[in-house]
């Protein structure tokens, strides 16, 4: 059965690009009826943290991509790759180097001057009889001579490497600490894993994987790289392209939907179709459709995903993360109206969660300033009366419902002779401090009465 694996590095945030290789693992795993596996590869001790540990966890639950297996840590696993290495060393397919830094560093230079491509010379290969006393040796997987390597990749197809290209790489420092490529190949035997889904850039390192994956008598597993994203301007995407955490697009108001929607599109497509609910997905998705050039980062398209989302998905899922940011604002959502009819009322109005959040404070605290030029537009001496007599017909109200509200609006307009958005407006202005809301009986409704007359009042003076 399918086994896949997302495995970063707590080097900083999950960043999109990651994002989206874990979606491509999950979702193969998801449509196989596989199993999902997250693994963290820390042993870089140096730029591993706790914090980078954490925020990966959290974009992980926030994006919904849930794991069968781990968290499993390579730092906890320490024992387990000196076993495979003392293994190895037994059976002959790794061996220990003695060679001092100043000799490799010199075959280095012979090499460059002589145009090859520097390798180490395998002088410890046939064993060393008199180790240098005091020199802790590193330990060399022993690479095949000869012949080549070929990876059926699902994205990329057919590579083929020459064994004679590949260095007899160090799996141990002198340490004894094990080496990154030798880790994840550890890790990958160890968890089973079917297929190795993961960025280009360790497609150098797949053909050495593999040659240990076959010393230790595995079968390699299937490998799929994905390629990298680019920002709008065809550099790599990075920062200075805006966000590329995922949890910034949380803080920026994104749904977790839209941004999944967003990357697994990124670099595949079925038909014209843009919108896939999670189900279709897993469904639909298929590796061996992602195109092999990098991606193109489109904030544009995403942002639009995002507004398709937040009109369309059940406003209770929607409410629910709004409420993360009407609490960033300092609101408590449940002090206001229901959540729901909040997100009903506001959802055509926004593009991203922290606009709604924002064009929704009035709901849940008195508006901290009126927009002055508004004010003094619509809120002329002649409908000063009208406004008062909406106020008394809300008052009277026996029911305070939307159609209610309606007919009232609308009838003091009448008998007063002016049009409804000449009423409507100045009512606006009061109860939210601006002039845009939702529809003047939604407004009034979702505010409530108690508040709604208060604000009313208020625009007597
Ligand atoms: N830890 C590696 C990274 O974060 C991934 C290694 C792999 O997927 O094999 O880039």
């Amino acid at each position: 059965t399918v086994r896949t694996r997302f495995a970063p590095s707590p080097t900083g945030y999950l960043h999109v690009g990651g994002a989206r290789t874990a979606l491509f693992s999950w979702l193969y795993a998801r449509r196989h009826g596989g199993t999902f596996i997250l693994r963290i590869e820390d042993t870089d001790l140096e730029r591993s943290t706790a914090e980078s540990v954490n925020a990966i966890l959290e974009g992980m639950t926030w994006l919904g991509l849930e794991y069968d297996e781990g968290p499993f840590f390579q730092t906890h696993r320490f024992p387990r790759y000196r076993e495979v290495i003392d293994q190895m060393l037994t059976q002959g397919t790794a061996y220990r180097c003695y060679c001092t830094k100043e000799r490799l560093e010199q075959l280095r230079a012979e090499q460059m001057a002589r145009k090859e491509k520097p390798r180490y010379d395998r002088r410890c290969l046939a064993g060393v009889p008199h180790p240098p006393p005091g020199v802790a040796p590193v330990v060399r997987f022993r690479n095949p001579p000869d012949g080549q390597v070929v990876v059926e990749d699902l994205i990329r197809g057919r590579v083929v490497i020459q064994n004679a290209e590949l260095d007899d790489l160090i799996i141990a420092r002198a340490d004894g600490t094990p080496t990154y490529n030798f880790t994840v190949m550890v890790d990958d035997l160890d968890m089973r894993i079917t297929h190795v889904i993961r960025g280009d850039d360790h497609l150098n390192n797949t053909p050495r994987q593999i040659n240990m994956l076959r010393a230790l008598g595995a079968t390699p597993p299937i490998y799929a790289h994905v390629p990298m994203i680019l920002g709008p301007d065809g550099a790599r995407l990075s920062k200075r392209h805006g966000a590329v955490s995922v949890m910034q697009y949380r803080e920026e108001g994104y749904l977790p939907e839209a941004l999944l929607n967003y990357l697994v599109r990124l670099g595949w497509s079925h038909g014209d179709q843009e919108v896939f609910s999670i189900d279709e997905m897993i469904r639909l998705f298929d590796i061996t459709g992602v195109h092999s050039a990098a991606a193109s980062f489109d904030p544009k398209k995403l942002l639009w995903l995002n507004q398709h989302y937040i009109k369309t998905s059940d406003p209770k899922h929607v409410a629910h993360h709004l409420a993360y940011h009407l609490g960033k604002l300092g609101v408590d959502p449940a002090a206001g109206p229901d959540p729901t009819e909040v997100v009903k009322a506001q959802r055509e109005r926004a593009k991203t969660l922290v606009e709604m959040a924002q064009n929704s404070l009035f709901l849940y605290r008195e508006p901290e300033s009126y927009d002055e030029k508004a004010k003094a537009k619509h809120l002329t001496p002649a409908i000063l009366p009208v406004l008062e007599a909406a106020r008394e017909r809300l008052e009277a109200l026996p029911l305070w419902t939307e159609e209610a509200i309606h007919a009232a609006v609308t009838e003091t307009a009448n008998v007063h002779g002016v049009e409804l958005g000449k009423l409507a407006q100045p009512l606006r202005l009061l109860l939210t401090g601006r002039t845009v809301s939702p529809p003047i009986d939604a407004t009034l409704y979702l505010l409530g009465r108690e508040r709604s007359l208060k604000r009313i009042a208020a625009g007597r003076s």
